[in-house]
């Protein structure tokens, strides 16, 4: 999948909306900071909520080549 800039305002950062269920186990140690939560989503069912990437400025479908990873 290659995505292209926004054709209307030029943004390069894409969003997906994306849902997500299960579970995952946050660590927090006893002086209250936060423990290394890295594989935090790692056990998460994600789906993609919108068929198309879109640009995160304007909401614009951006231009893609190639197929979207679905989860
Ligand atoms: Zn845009």
């Amino acid at each position: 999948m290659k995505l292209y800039p926004c054709k209307k305002c030029g943004g390069t950062v894409a969003v997906m909306k994306q849902k997500m269920s299960g579970f995952s186990y946050y660590r927090v140690n006893i002086d209250g900071s936060v423990e290394d939560n890295s594989d935090m989503y790692d056990d998460l069912m994600v789906k993609n909520c919108w068929k198309k990437y879109r640009c995160e400025n304007c909401g614009s479908v951006l231009p893609v080549t190639g197929v979207i990873k679905e989860f």
